[in-house]
């Protein structure tokens, strides 16, 4: 603003004053604080446009990453989110301690059953501690938390991180398959704090989640 009036003042200052030499002079300096004071304007616009444009670029990742915490169920301010649910959409199938012909005791974790290749995401971040079949529960993930909970991603069809990998929270693991002891397609999760497993539902709804 300020700038701008002097400059409109020292481009009018010719016509009033050409004839008076101190003037012109006066003019002239008048001219030189101005175009300094232009070429800093400038520099303070490209360095304010510099700084939005990394906001923006903060912004659409803020957006992105809250997009997609979104889809797995975390609708909170993505910096505090410490869980998210394995999967974009599921049916609630068996639930944890439950009894029957398929399980071997216990039914020890969360099943969710889903479409064959269904993406798989970590509910938390951690260490990928384990890539393997095993028996029963198939094609099998373990990410282990900064805890020491041990999170078992089981009857997987693929897997896309190995052993020693550290995973963050929503990232994808692999898909849903129906290896070993299945009888289709579903993701059975498990969750064990201290080397036995607790209900996976209850774990998910204490980190603030509805699954
Ligand atoms: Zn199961």
């Amino acid at each position: 603003m300020v700038v701008g009036i002097a400059i409109g003042l020292s481009l009018a200052a010719p016509r009033a004053d050409a004839a008076a030499p101190d003037i012109i002079v006066q003019q002239s300096s008048h001219q030189g604080a101005s175009l300094e004071l232009a070429q800093q304007l400038r520099e303070r616009q490209q360095s304010l446009m510099a700084l939005n444009q990394r906001a923006d670029a903060r912004d659409r990742a803020l957006i992105g990453r809250k997009a997609v915490l979104a889809t797995y169920g975390w609708t909170g301010d993505p910096d505090d989110v410490t869980a998210v649910l394995p999967l974009a959409s599921y049916r609630v199938s068996a639930g944890f301690g439950l009894t029957g012909p398929l399980w071997e005791a216990e039914h020890g974790g969360q099943d969710f059953g889903a479409s064959l290749g269904d993406t798989i995401v970590a509910v938390a971040a951690g260490t990928v501690t384990e890539v393997a079949y095993s028996g029963a529960y198939g094609l099998r993930t373990i990410v282990t938390l900064p805890d020491g909970t041990e999170v078992w991603y089981c009857h997987q069809a693929d897997v896309s991180v190995y052993a020693g990998q550290l995973v963050d929270v929503a990232a994808p693991i692999g898909t849903v398959g129906s290896t070993g002891n299945s009888t289709g397609p579903h993701l059975h999760l498990e969750v064990r704090p201290a080397g036995s497993p607790v209900d996976p539902m209850d774990w998910l709804r204490a980190a603030g989640l509805t699954p």
